[in-house]
């Protein structure tokens, strides 16, 4: 099968790229910018063009549409997130696509101080020969995840544009919010009715992750005693020292984001705000077993209540909220979505890989939710800063390998 769906995926991320779409963790609405929905109506006008059934943008902010089958199979998921990170700048985006990358130095417009060469990022040497798709320097690119939203439409495209290739019923799902962690609303698993699904969200050629971190966010407020400091004797406890205390007891050498890799978690500070008479923090605790996510969350409350033991006028409360689990725990039980991806995989010529991702997809609450969902590659690196980048070819790759899934799917069940 050689179908050349380059110069369509090509278009579609410049075009996608283009529309800012940045998520904001603060905003309690859903979806947390409005922004995102100018790309989210975009999609539906697009479905709905190139002829795709059941097109709606849902209350909470999700695309949803169908490919109708033409043969029995199982319905099959496939999706991506509309939404880019809050990190890095994201608005004015201005795609650049460099032809047949010569396998040199990348330089950026806006930004003459910054290079993107091999020797930043070695995967870019295998790439000599492609064509490139970057930012200009003063933005993100937002491949993660237009990447992998142009890698859907452009499959689906092809196959609503070709009835003589067998299908089985096919749902796409487009997200917002995957960045900021509330891209699966719990009406999603219900609404996209399928058997398994795949999202495009992943890294380099060949790329299949059916394993992800285990996440929970911790809150920690300490409330001092409030006194104007001139009177204060005997009386003032001032909660920004023991907001500073109860974070220099924490294993700083030992489980941080900076001092972890490969299968260790950690604990991280993400944001501490407030005064004297209170202070907020937030932690984010990651690993990748459940033993070794309550083994944290258990240090951070014994931290915390030896720093409370130590002066008992403060009140010192911590508040451990789940955020999603590692999807081996379900896809370990039923292999079949990630066999199926892998077997397409190798299909198109390329050898699978699996390794634990040390962060989490939409597929990690789906999965958990009922609907097993591994993750699939689309090419982007660099992502959620500047020298962002992602191969036409690579995500040639990508709509390949979704074709592939839907044609194996078809045959396994005849
Ligand atoms: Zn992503």
């Amino acid at each position: 099968m050689t179908i050349a769906l380059e110069p369509d995926l090509e278009d579609r991320l410049v075009r996608y790229c283009a529309v800012d779409t940045q998520s904001d963790l603060d905003s309690p609405t859903t979806p947390s910018t409005a922004c995102q929905l100018d790309l989210s109506r975009m999609l539906v006008a697009e479905l709905e063009a190139m002829g795709a059934e059941d097109v709606v943008l849902t209350e909470y902010g999700a695309v949803l549409a169908t490919v109708p089958g033409n043969a029995p199979g199982p319905t099959i998921g496939f999706l991506g997130h509309v939404d880019t990170a809050p990190q890095f700048n994201a608005t004015g985006v201005k795609p650049r696509v460099i032809r047949g990358y010569n396998g040199g130095e990348i330089t950026y417009p806006d930004d003459p101080a910054l290079v993107l060469s091999p020797e930043v990022d070695s995967y870019l040497g295998k790439k000599v020969g492609e064509d490139i798709v970057c930012a200009s320097g003063l933005t993100l690119l937002g491949a993660d995840d237009k990447a992998g939203v142009a890698i859907v439409m452009s499959a689906a495209q092809y196959l609503l544009e070709h009835p003589e290739v067998p299908r089985p019923t096919l749902r796409l799902a487009f997200t917002p919010d995957e960045e900021i962690g509330r891209g699966v609303h719990g009406e999603l698993p219900t609404d996209l009715a399928v058997d398994f699904a795949y999202t495009f969200d992943g890294g380099v050629e060949g790329e299949i992750v059916y394993e992800s971190f285990s996440a929970d966010q911790a809150d920690v407020v300490v409330k001092g005693v409030s006194i104007h400091p001139g009177y204060a004797t005997g009386q003032m406890v001032n909660a920004a020292y023991l907001a500073a205390k109860i974070v220099q007891a924490l294993p700083l050498s030992t489980m941080t984001p900076e001092t972890t890799s490969g299968r260790d978690g950690f604990l991280h500070v993400t944001n501490m705000e407030g005064g004297s008479s209170e202070m907020h923090i937030r932690l984010i605790l990651r690993d990748f077993e459940r033993e070794g996510l309550a083994a944290k969350s258990d240090l951070l409350r014994q931290v915390c209540a030896a720093v409370q033991a130590g002066e008992p006028r403060a009140k010192i409360e911590v508040e451990i909220t789940p955020t999603y689990r590692n999807m081996r725990y379900w896809l370990e039980d039923d292999m079949t979505p990630v066999e199926l991806a892998r077997e397409a995989c190798r299909g198109i010529g390329i050898e699978p890989f699996s390794q634990p991702i040390r962060g989490g997809t939409d597929g990690s609450r789906l999965t958990e939710m009922g609907v097993p969902t591994p993750n699939l590659f689309t090419g982007m690196r660099q992502i959620h800063g500047p020298l962002e980048w992602v191969s036409v070819q690579d995500m040639g790759k990508a709509a390949q390998l979704m074709l592939g899934i839907v044609g194996l799917a078809v045959q396994k069940d005849a």
